[in-house]
């Protein structure tokens, strides 16, 4: 909790790979911040957990790590495992999914914000004020059969879908109450869509089921349906219609990268992971092994996942002051693109962790953007 001095406990998690490249000027940042607005300040716990933590010590999410990130107001995390460290089974090291079953972080918050001035996949002029949210169910879905594989010899993989009527509640109404609350903030009507596949399977016409009875408690908010394969065509054909969509876990997780890609890359998307009590904010992207090390991790997801937190942080404990520093990191991110020069290596420019980071840490020490 919050003590009296207003001083936050978060709780770091570097991870592996260029998780750990990216979060270090997020954290500048936040101290940056903290400097800037007062009223508030963050003190860091670093706990180590990952595919490196479990090649020197066999425990991928060490037990003290899980205590310690339990008593943190929040977690921040890089991006964890690493393709040539696995499981015995074969599966790559995934902590940051078992921190979501552990902290019940059902709700997977995944904006799609297109950025001023940054280049976009499609040709549409609309495309370039795509504005959407993506929320992901994040503790069970075809997830929750994750290392129970029931195999049979060498002939036969089954795993199973899993949809409760206890997450799916929670879900729904977390993201009705999203909704409400951005179409507030934008001063937009609100439409909450349920994206699924319960034309064929009965799991998702529960999934839907549930979805329509939450409804009926949110009269104010428009709701569709759609079925996964036509949002996937939706997202390339007229992603600037969507609002809030709302799914079950693989499907968000599919359909986030998608979501990644319409806003110019992986390291251009944020996430947060949201619970009751808890709440872990990340960049959407992993460990990126194919440019470890060379200077070419974009920051961006990572600066827009600590804007979240702060948010976050600014609404749990009603502080405007830690709202302000949400919004400031937020503008400071999409200010340093808007120019049109800063190109990071996904989209074929040459911009990278130093001048990113850089151009983004100058804006917050000015606090006066070029815009
Ligand atoms: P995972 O399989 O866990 O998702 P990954 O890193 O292999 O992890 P992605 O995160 O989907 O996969 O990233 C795919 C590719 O996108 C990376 O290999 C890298 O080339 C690029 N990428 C991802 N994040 C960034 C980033 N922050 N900056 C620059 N390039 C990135």
């Amino acid at each position: 909790m919050v003590s009296s001095s207003n001083s936050i406990h978060v709780a770091v998690l570097p991870g592996d790979g260029i998780g750990r490249e990216v979060i270090e000027p997020c954290l500048a940042a936040f101290d940056v911040l903290a400097g800037r607005i007062g009223g508030f300040s963050l003190h860091y716990e670093m706990l180590e957990a990952g595919a490196t933590v479990y090649a020197e010590t066999g425990a991928a999410l060490p037990d003290d790590v899980v205590k310690r990130a339990e008593v943190a107001d929040v977690m921040v995390l890089g991006a964890m495992g690493l393709p040539h460290i696995r499981y015995p089974d074969g599966r790559e090291i995934a902590p940051q999914i078992d921190l979501r079953e552990i902290f019940e972080l059902f709700a997977g918050v995944r904006p799609v914000k297109t950025f001023p001035g940054f280049p976009v996949p499609l040709s549409d002029p609309k495309a370039r004020s795509v504005d959407f949210v993506l929320i992901r169910e994040s503790t069970e879905g075809l997830f929750a059969s994750r290392g129970k594989t029931d195999m049979t010899g060498d002939d036969e993989a089954r795993e199973t879908m899993v949809i409760t009527r206890k997450a799916s509640e929670r879900l729904f109404d977390f993201a009705f109450a999203y909704t409400r609350s951005r179409c507030e903030r934008l001063g937009t009507p609100g439409k909450l869509t349920c994206v699924d596949k319960a034309n064929v399977f009965g799991s998702f016409a529960f999934f839907r089921k549930i979805f329509d009875e939450r409804a009926e408690g949110f009269p104010g908010i428009a709701t569709d349906h759609r079925y996964v394969d036509a949002t996937a065509l939706a997202m390339l054909r007229n992603p600037w219609d969507f609002d809030v969509l709302v799914t079950e876990n693989m499907f968000g997780d599919i359909l986030s990268d998608a979501g990644a890609a319409l806003m110019g890359g992986m390291g251009m998307a944020p996430s947060a992971d949201i619970g009751m009590k808890h709440a872990l904010f990340q960049p959407c992207h992993g460990t990126a092994p194919d440019i470890i090390g060379t200077g070419r991790a974009n920051p961006t997801a990572m600066f827009l996942s600590g804007a979240m937190m702060l948010d976050w942080l600014g609404e749990r404990y009603n502080s405007d002051k830690l709202a302000e520093a949400g919004r400031l990191l937020d503008a400071a991110v999409r200010d340093a693109f808007a120019p049109g020069d800063l190109k990071p290596c996904e989209v074929g420019g040459d911009a990278g962790l130093t001048e990113i980071a850089g151009r983004v840490l100058d804006n917050l020490k000015g606090l006066g953007f070029r815009r």
